[in-house]
Formats: C-alpha cells, sequence, structure tokens
C-alpha cells in the first residue's frame, strides 16, 4: 500500500512513526528544507504522552520533558484563583502532563522514523483523486501518485482548503508572543501558571533543561502593524503592571526563541475523510492553544490511524473508524479551547471583576472533571 504524508510537523511525524511501527512504510514529504523546529516550549498533556507511549515513541520525550504536577490561574497580583491538580492525571489514567522544548520533541520524533522516508523540499501545490489513485503535484512540477494521502500540512492545508474552501482559519482575536528563558531561580518547579489581567495574559512553565517557556497575549486586531512590530522591550512594557519575574522573562528570553504570532482555529469539520484523502492533525483540526491540546489531539490522530489500519479490513473502514472516533472530539476542544480564550481575554473591567471573584468558588473537582473527556 502506498500512502504518503504530506508535512513533516508534529501531526505527520508522529503519524510516520504509527504507521511505520505497523509496517505500512507510509513516506513524509515536507516543504521545508530542512527540519528548523520553531523556539520555545510546548505542554503535552497526559492523554498526548499515552498516545505517544503507545506508539512506541514516549521513551525520549519523557526524558526531555519537565512534569508539571499542578496548572494554577493567578489575578493580575499573582493571587491564586483556581488550580487544577495535575497529578490525579497520572493516578487516574497513568501519564503526567509535561512541558518540553518544541526542538526536543520534534528531534525526538524525526529520531524514531528511518530518514529515508522523510523528503524535504517537497511542497504539494496542487492534487487531483479519483476512485483509483490521488496524483500529487510538487512545487518542483513532479507529479507523484499515491494510493492514498494523510494531509498533516498544518491549520494552511493546501488539501483542506481545497476539498472545504470555505474553511479558512478564523482569527481568535489575540496577538501572542512566545520565548524561552534562562534560568528557573524565580520560578516553581512542576508548576504551570497563568496570570490573567484585563491587559492581557501571561503563562510560564518549567522546562527540564533549567529554561522557563512563556507565553503571553494580548487582544488585537488581525496583522496588526503595531504589535507586528514590537520588539522584547515593547512586549515587557504591555505586562509591566504584572509583578516579577514576568518582566525578566520577557526582556531576557533567548532572541531564536522569541516569536509572535496572531492565533487562529478553524471552524469544526463534519469529516476528515475525503475519498483518497484523510486530514489529520492542525489541518483536520487547528484549535486555539487555551488548553495546550493542539499538538496533543495531532498525536492522538496518529495514534487512533495505526489502531484503525492495523484493525480493519480494509483503507475505507479504517479511515471510517478514524472519523468516527476523532471529529466529535476534536470538535469539542475547538470549542472549548476557543471558550476559555475568550473569558480569559476579557479586557472589560466588569467581566474581569465578576469572573475574578466567581472563578476562585469553582470547585477544583469541577475544573479536573472538565479535563476527563480527553480521555474518553
Ligand atoms: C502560541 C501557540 C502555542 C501552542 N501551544 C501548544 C501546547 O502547549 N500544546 C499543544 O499540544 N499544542 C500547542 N499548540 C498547537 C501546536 O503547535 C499545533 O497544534 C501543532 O504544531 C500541529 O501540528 P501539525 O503537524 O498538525 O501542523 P504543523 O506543525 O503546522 O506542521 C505542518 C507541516 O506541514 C508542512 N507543510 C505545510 N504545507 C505544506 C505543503 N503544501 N507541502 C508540504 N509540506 C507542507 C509545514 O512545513 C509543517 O512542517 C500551540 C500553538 C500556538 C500557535
Amino acid at each position: 500500500m502506498n500512502i504518503a504524508i504530506i508535512g513533516g510537523g508534529i501531526g505527520g511525524l508522529t503519524a510516520a512513526a504509527g504507521l511505520h511501527k505497523i509496517g505500512i512504510k507510509a513516506h513524509v514529504y515536507e516543504q521545508a528544507s530542512s527540519f528548523k523546529p520553531l523556539g520555545a516550549g510546548i505542554g503535552i498533556g497526559s492523554n498526548a504522552m499515552l498516545a505517544l507511549q503507545k506508539i512506541g515513541v514516549a521513551e525520549d520525550i519523557v526524558k526531555a520533558g519537565m512534569p508539571l504536577h499542578e496548572q494554577r490561574f493567578l489575578n493580575d497580583a499573582f493571587k491564586v484563583m483556581n488550580s487544577i491538580d495535575f497529578t490525579l492525571l497520572k493516578e487516574k489514567f497513568g501519564e503526567e502532563n509535561i512541558a518540553i522544548q518544541r526542538a526536543d520533541l520534534h528531534e525526538a520524533l524525526f529520531q524514531s522514523i528511518d530518514l529515508a522516508y522523510i523528503h524535504f523540499q517537497h511542497e504539494v501545490t496542487d492534487f487531483t483523486q479519483d476512485k483509483d489513485q490521488i496524483l500529487v503535484t510538487f512545487n518542483h512540477h513532479d507529479k507523484k501518485s499515491f494510493d492514498y494521502v494523510i494531509a498533516a500540512d498544518g491549520i494552511h492545508s493546501v488539501f483542506r482548503q481545497t476539498l472545504v474552501p470555505n474553511s479558512r482559519p478564523r482569527y481568535a482575536n489575540y496577538t501572542c508572543w512566545r520565548g524561552t528563558t534562562k534560568n528557573q531561580r524565580d520560578v516553581a518547579l512542576h508548576i504551570s501558571s497563568e496570570a490573567w489581567s484585563k491587559q492581557g495574559r501571561f503563562g510560564w512553565a518549567p522546562l527540564h533543561n533549567g529554561d522557563v517557556y512563556w507565553f503571553a497575549c494580548v487582544n488585537a486586531p488581525e496583522a496588526d502593524d503595531y504589535y507586528v512590530s514590537l520588539e522584547k522591550e515593547g512586549v515587557a512594557n504591555l505586562f509591566s503592571h504584572f509583578p516579577p519575574p514576568i518582566g525578566r522573562l520577557i526582556a531576557e528570553a533567548e532572541d531564536d526563541s522569541f516569536l509572535h504570532h496572531d492565533l487562529y482555529d478553524i471552524q469544526p469539520l463534519d469529516t476528515f475523510v475525503y475519498g483518497r484523502t484523510l486530514l489529520l492533525g492542525d489541518a483536520a483540526h487547528a484549535t486555539t492553544p487555551n488548553m495546550g491540546q493542539g499538538a496533543g489531539q495531532a498525536m492522538e490522530d496518529a495514534y487512533e490511524l495505526m489502531l484503525a489500519l492495523d484493525r480493519e479490513h480494509s483503507v475505507e473502514a479504517a479511515f471510517a473508524r478514524f472519523d468516527a472516533r476523532r471529529v466529535q472530539k476534536t470538535q469539542k476542544v475547538i470549542e472549548f479551547s476557543r471558550q476559555i480564550g475568550w473569558a480569559a481575554q476579557w479586557d472589560h473591567p466588569f467581566l474581569v471583576y465578576f469572573r475574578n471573584t466567581v472563578f476562585p468558588f469553582v470547585p477544583k473537582s469541577l475544573l479536573f472533571r472538565s479535563l476527563t473527556f480527553l480521555f474518553k
């Protein structure tokens, strides 16, 4: 069986590892000329760690990760409004949440695949499919025919936007900077924190190598010139109302880790299967990062695809099983994540006062339970 995976991001590489494990030697076609993982860190939920364990690629990721035991939500004076006990996830489901350098995550996934199956400088520009094959055109006008394609080409997926023309990414109305900063002297180990204020939101987590990963979001028009032009000092000024160590974390961020992006998701799709094409990861269900689940859901996709292809008698049946197991769950992640971002980014003083007064009274058990759908 001749299956191509388009895109060598977290989703594409994890899917390749899963397919190779069951003997399907899928090739990965990636537009970049080499792996240049974006700086900064990423949180991997314990549900996704379970998927990585089952695929057999978790070992190096666990070693490079910082286990997170608690998530704290703070107000603008850093008073804890509420928290989620992540140790219960480990107790109940067997894995814990981790924070990891993106470069380490990518490297571990990359190392788990035989290099002969990864092809750089292969940007897909077009494709056609019929009942017998899918014909893919690459940027150098080379055409290749496949039995099936796993489109893991990210939120701006050529495949999705061709197959579902009205699926353009939706702006979430906030813009976000990320970075990693050396030295955890003023940061609690094993705890990730997020502070909410009417001027913006700041989150941070310690990493295994002694750095701190952080993100900072403010409400903004899409592609706003002022925010696009800001350097570290300008971003530190936006968050100068927060207590230490926020100013230090922003001002001392490693240059190559300092990133800025407007945030988007996509309207949930009804299906990820279009003839011989299956959408996976952000191509299928890009979500805002408020639950820390975008990459995690791509990893779960990879595991479910591996399982479906292993268990079903035909690829069509496997794709149908994948769809049945993934569409509703990822819809819920997109919607829940958007709602969290909406409330966390409130800037109206009355709404902020209301949220900060009510949130501390939400039982921790309820916050925990709101995450358990991720394990179903
Ligand atoms: C600010 C921010 C913070 C985040 N934090 C978290 C977090 O803490 N936890 C979490 O789980 N997720 C997080 N995410 C989400 C996570 O980064 C994504 O969900 C994840 O990277 C998606 O992986 P993917 O492989 O589906 O897509 P991508 O990472 O976008 O990979 C797509 C790949 O396809 C390639 N490609 C694209 N088009 C083509 C083409 N035409 N031909 C060939 N190749 C192509 C690209 O070069 C790329 O390598 C965050 C996202 C943002 C923006």
